[in-house]
């Protein structure tokens, strides 16, 4: 039975490798995998999916406006064992929708991968809906530099400071993110009660 699965993390917790060993033990096995990615993340160059660990392997690409469940029955064409979605944040509720249906409909395992929470603690749009409709949820996980498991991401600008305001979804700017524990996030978001 086909299900859909939501592997979440926050920020350089290693989701990308952890994806791409899940794609390769597909093919090792001389199956095939469809790969996803969010148009706007150029960080790996468009249409690859990258580990900060090296490895990398070229994939498909997606906008807001794409149907994926159409894209998906027009790869499951020729032979693919399972469907890998990477910046799974970036989906819309439609979208995450569209690839419950595949798994339905369709019958082919969906695995997404994308960060819980933005820099400010909330919900990504993909990720509140794949926490609603995955038939399978697992964490990924990273540690504090306290040693703790992080679960929160701030958002630091150039002078190191943590932002607390702005977009969701900030590209190419010099900003760098780091994941914390929530005790050590609401210490650099200035949440320090008496
Ligand atoms: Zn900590």
């Amino acid at each position: 039975m086909a299900k859909l699965y939501f592997h979440y993390s926050t920020m350089n917790a290693g989701k990308s490798t952890v994806l791409l060993q899940a794609s390769h033990n597909y093919i090792e096995r001389g199956m095939q995998t469809y790969l996803l990615t969010a148009r706007l993340d150029t960080r790996a160059g468009e249409g690859r999916i990258a580990s900060r660990i090296g490895i990398g392997a070229p994939a498909d690409t997606f906008t807001a406006k794409d149907d994926l469940h159409a894209r998906i029955a027009a790869r499951l064409a020729t032979p693919c064992a399972c469907v890998f979605v990477d910046e799974a944040q970036f989906l819309t509720r439609d979208q995450v929708w569209q690839l419950a249906r595949a798994v339905d409909d369709l019958g082919v395992p969906v695995m997404c991968y994308g960060l819980r929470v933005d820099f400010l603690g909330e919900l990504f749009e993909g990720s509140a809906a794949l926490l609603a409709l995955a038939d399978e949820m697992r964490e990924v996980r990273t540690i504090c530099h306290c040693g703790r498991k992080a679960t929160m991401v701030v958002r630091r600008g150039p002078d190191g400071r943590a932002l607390r305001q702005g977009a969701q979804v900030q590209v190419g700017g010099n900003e760098t993110y780091v994941s914390l524990c929530r005790r050590h996030w609401r210490e650099e978001m200035g949440d320090n009660p008496a």
